[in-house]
């Protein structure tokens, strides 16, 4: 491994940086799990709800399905959509469909026809495998798509029945697997299987082919559709192992309840722990119950979460009761992560938590604190990870290169940028340079040590009498408040200021409070411009797929609210 100094132009303003550079491997994510069933072939790969499934016998049903899939006539450069939460088939047919070089589709199981029929049509795809449940309302959605198989799994498929107690629990299982009305081309998953042998044609897949298109855009409007290749997704595994050298190959249990849908979740908790040949727990539903069950019962060492999950298991009644003392790291990432509740986290659970940053364009982790309380810095979003280069540029032209401190567009070029968006040309070249920069969209600044820091996002921030207030410091604040479990500050119209604020806020459970309280509580804390005008208590608040607050939907509100 390398040590360089990077001698570039925009680097003037930062200093050197030492940037460790990886020698990547330009090995296929399938590829890796081969590697990881070859050297550990009976650790347990998978537990979904106590069924526990090895690396070899997932390399074997990932070669299955991919002969499966050949048989279907997909082919190389072809669409497969997958619409499921995290079970044990999402991981499979994942690397199956990759396998034999087809593009996969990740979908929100919680979204909706109108949603799901976009990401359909504008990906082609012409298989889906999703669940029982959703079964008849694909097969309803199906004509107005490309889309011709659709294979059905069920919850029940994998559930650790043992073989004693099964006839009284065949009902049970029975009731597990939905009703799907019968129509052609409708497979069920564990049939279907049965019928192949592990053993999928060899396909020519090249390291820089596109991989999948993962939809991003809920937050932002019209959904566009990433085009991530392999290069992006193996890169990034071995960049993120590159990060915590103290975490080895073989060893540790992850707990995946990042939903695999969302890229945070598919690169940190799922190809992650393919990739290190660890243990991933399955939480297909990762509210505040079973991410406590699950932790209590099968005891991760390494947990990636979103801020508002860490909220959600903080405020569990039964979080005293559990022992989480199995937890040896925590990773956040998607959106800030209070100081506070790092702080309460960390306390309950002797675990140290890192914040890191990233979005779906860059696969999505470009930065991460280092583990290591002393050298972390709460608040910040750390250092950008291997090869990852980054420039802090003036708001206004774009252009400039703003002096360390100083606040301005993050620009970030490595080898987990994207390649653009699925036939958005416009859109892609407002994003990205011909040379690989990629315009993040978030206001960010670093301080002397290299730490960078994110301020707001450019579209959330808040232009008020003339200054510019960004949400997130008054969120910090109210955080802080020991009645207060989330907070959301968004700008409203005001007629002489242009924009005040106005701040959404959930109390913690069994708590009251009054809104003129909440009011004066920031007196000390914030300078004037920045106090809120408006607070509002909601019992909660909107959230995207994977957790993060819907600012956008609660500033239209806000919005219409004043008109
Ligand atoms: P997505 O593409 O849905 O993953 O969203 C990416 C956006 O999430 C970024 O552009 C940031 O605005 C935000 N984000 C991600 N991580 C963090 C973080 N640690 N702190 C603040 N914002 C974050």
């Amino acid at each position: 491994r390398e040590i360089h100094y990077q001698d570039r132009p925009w680097q003037k303003s930062y200093g050197p940086h030492v940037k460790q550079r990886l020698d990547y491997e330009a090995t296929l994510l399938p590829r890796f799990l081969e590697a990881s069933a070859r050297d550990f072939p009976n650790r347990t790969a998978l537990i979904f709800e106590g069924y526990t499934m090895d690396f070899n016998t997932l390399n074997e049903m990932v070669n299955r399905f991919a002969a499966c899939l050949h048989d279907m006539d997909v082919r190389k450069g072809d669409r497969v959509a997958i619409l499921l939460p995290n079970t044990l088939p999402c991981v499979i047919s994942y690397y199956a469909a990759m396998k034999i070089g087809a593009i996969t589709v990740m979908n929100n199981p919680l979204y909706s026809d109108r949603e799901l029929e976009h990401q359909f049509v504008d990906s082609g795809a012409k298989i889906l495998i999703t669940l029982d449940l959703l079964g008849n309302r694909m097969i309803d959605l199906r004509p107005r798509t490309r889309l011709h198989h659709i294979v059905i799994t069920s919850i029940g498929d994998y559930l650790p029945f043992p073989k004693n107690l099964l006839f009284p629990l065949i009902g049970k299982r029975k009731k597990l697997a939905a009703d799907v009305k019968p129509a052609s081309d409708v497979y069920r998953w564990k049939k279907l299987l049965s019928r192949y042998a592990p053993n999928p044609p060899e396909v020519d897949v090249d390291f820089e082919d596109t991989a999948m298109y993962q939809y991003t855009g809920g937050t932002t409007g019209v959904s566009k559709g990433v085009m991530l290749t392999h290069a992006n997704l193996s890169r990034q595994v071995q960049q993120i192992a590159g990060w915590f050298p103290g975490f080895r190959k073989g060893e540790e249990i992850m707990l995946g309840a990042l939903p695999f849908f969302h890229v945070f979740g598919l690169s940190t908790a799922m190809n992650f722990a393919v990739y290190m040949g660890w243990t991933d727990i399955l939480v297909p539903k990762p509210q505040p119950d079973p991410l406590l069950k699950a932790i209590a019962r099968f005891k991760p060492s390494f947990v990636p979460l979103v801020p508002t999950m860490f909220i959600g298991l903080l405020n569990h009644p039964d979080i005293d009761k559990a022992d989480l003392t199995s937890i040896k790291g925590c990773f956040s990432g998607s959106a800030p992560l209070p100081v506070e509740i790092i702080r309460a986290f960390e306390e309950k659970t002797g675990s140290v938590i890192v914040e890191g940053y990233g979005l779906t364009e860059t696969t999505p982790v470009t930065h991460v604190n280092p583990y290591n309380r002393d050298k972390r810095k709460i608040g910040s979003i750390g250092l950008p990870i291997s090869d990852t280069l980054c420039r802090i540029v003036d708001l206004e032209n774009g252009e400039d290169d703003v002096p360390v401190g100083k606040s301005g567009e993050l620009l970030i070029k490595g080898p987990q940028v994207m390649k653009g968006y699925l036939n958005m040309q416009e859109e892609t070249e407002a994003v990205l340079t011909a040379d690989g920069w990629l315009h993040t969209g978030d206001i960010a600044r670093m301080d002397e040590d290299g730490y960078f820091y994110i301020v707001d996002r450019k579209k959330d921030m808040i232009i008020s009498g003339g200054y510019n207030v960004y949400p997130r410091d008054i969120e910090e604040v109210y955080y802080g408040h020991p009645k207060v479990q989330e907070a959301c500050a968004v700008g409203i119209p005001h007629e002489t200021r242009g924009e005040a604020v106005k701040v959404y806020v959930v109390l913690k459970a069994g708590e009251t409070a009054t809104e003129a309280k909440l009011l004066s509580y920031c007196r000390d804390k914030l300078a004037k411009y920045k106090w809120p005008i408006e607070i509002e208590i909601r019992e909660s608040l909107p959230k995207t797929n994977v957790g993060k607050i819907l600012k956008k939907n609660l500033r239209l509100e806000a919005a219409a609210g004043k008109q």
